[in-house]
């Protein structure tokens, strides 16, 4: 991206995924089922690895759910991070079990003995610490009427959890500093960024429904990983975490930071439209989802789905593979040359097994 120059923050290793230092922007999710049932928690977790995500976390509300971390470990293959809150001992319980990073705020998990004991064995397994504020959860935040103050709150409130853990020689630190206002939450972020450079998880906190979810959290996102913040990201659904993953990758592909393999160039459809479109393209994108092995392009796959010739030869030429629909068949394209006519119906067979060839 031309504009784009990621911050240089610190590298952190969280299992086998490396955050920060200029690495690839990390996708991460979190489960919805509750930690207690492992069994439900590992088939979330494995549905979330098939569309990319890279580090999962799990809430750990209580003993017996942090008993599960090792179950639950042996059955995934990406990072598991635990988020606890207030009791210590769930998080020693999470570290002896095999987490590969622990979310807390220092500052809420007790008395500074407890804190001592956490980072001492938080560095005998060399896992990294989320300090993780949010805005809802702070009074010295919400306090406060504009969003600079609040931001100016925020971002307190990480470097107090923050200085505790440099106090204990600790620096294998992630920080996120998430509000549900665009504009508290990236003042925030830059306010911190001036002030350290450990690696960080962006998020707009409780954004809302898939739609409207996604705007906000584009538009948030957006704008901080433009500017080169952001080491890590979780978009923020009310829906289930598979759309987080998806949101995510579209978002990155959109800035061209990052691919999820494919990109799909369809119009809006008009009244020259003679097939439907609307629908051919969301059987693709299904189609698309269970193709395994598309993110290995760091370039995506162009695929171009144009209702009629108006800007569809054009589009189509742009791309890997085009259709430029016109009634009842598509002029269909590969590289730039018209190569033949789909019958709409067969659109997505034939792209999908266009794009399966090139896979080999
Ligand atoms: S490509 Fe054709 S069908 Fe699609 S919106 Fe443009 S004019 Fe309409």
């Amino acid at each position: 991206m031309k504009f784009y120059k990621r911050s240089q923050t610190r590298k952190i290793n969280v299992g086998n995924v490396v955050i920060g230092g200029g690495s690839a922007i990390a996708i991460q999710s979190m489960t919805n089922t509750n930690t207690r049932d492992w069994k439900s928690t590992v088939k979330q977790i494995k549905q979330l690895e098939e569309v990319g995500c890279e580090i999962v976390r799990v809430s750990l509300a209580d003993m017996e759910s942090a008993y599960n971390v090792n179950k639950i470990k042996k059955n995934i293959k990406i990072p598991l991070v635990a988020d606890i809150h207030f009791d210590y001992t769930i998080a020693l319980e999470a570290i002896k079990r095999g987490i590969d990073k622990v979310r807390i705020n220092p500052g809420n998990i007790g008395s500074k003995d407890k804190v001592e004991i956490l980072v001492k064995e938080v560095k005998k397994a060399h896992i990294p610490i989320r300090i993780g504020v949010n805005a809802g959860s702070l009074k010295e935040v919400r306090k406060f009427h504009d969003n600079t103050s609040r931001a100016k709150a925020l971002t307190s409130a990480a470097m107090e959890h923050v200085r505790i853990l440099e106090k204990h020689d600790f620096f294998d630190i992630v920080v996120s500093l998430k509000a549900s206002n665009i504009d508290t939450t990236i003042q925030a972020y830059k306010i911190f960024a001036s002030k350290r450079n450990y690696p960080l998880h962006l998020g707009i906190t409780e954004s809302g429904t898939i739609s409207s979810g996604t705007v906000k959290s584009s538009a948030g996102l957006g704008i901080m990983l433009y500017d080169g913040i952001g080491d890590t990201i979780r978009v923020s659904l009310t829906a289930d975490p598979v759309e987080e993953v998806k949101v995510a990758y579209s978002l990155l592909q959109s800035l061209e930071i990052r691919s999820s393999g494919i990109e799909i160039i369809s119009c809006p459809t008009c009244s020259r439209t003679q097939v439907d479109l609307i629908k051919i393209v969301s059987d693709m994108e299904k189609k698309l989802a269970t193709i395994k092995g598309l993110r290995k392009f760091s370039n995506p796959i162009k695929v171009a789905m144009m209702g009629c010739v108006v800007n569809g030869p054009g589009e189509a030429k742009e791309a890997d593979f085009g259709i430029a629909g016109g009634k009842d068949i598509g002029i269909l394209f590969k590289n730039g040359e018209i190569i033949g006519k789909v019958k709409p119906d067969n659109w997505v067979p034939k792209l999908v097994s266009m794009i399966k060839d090139r896979l080999k």
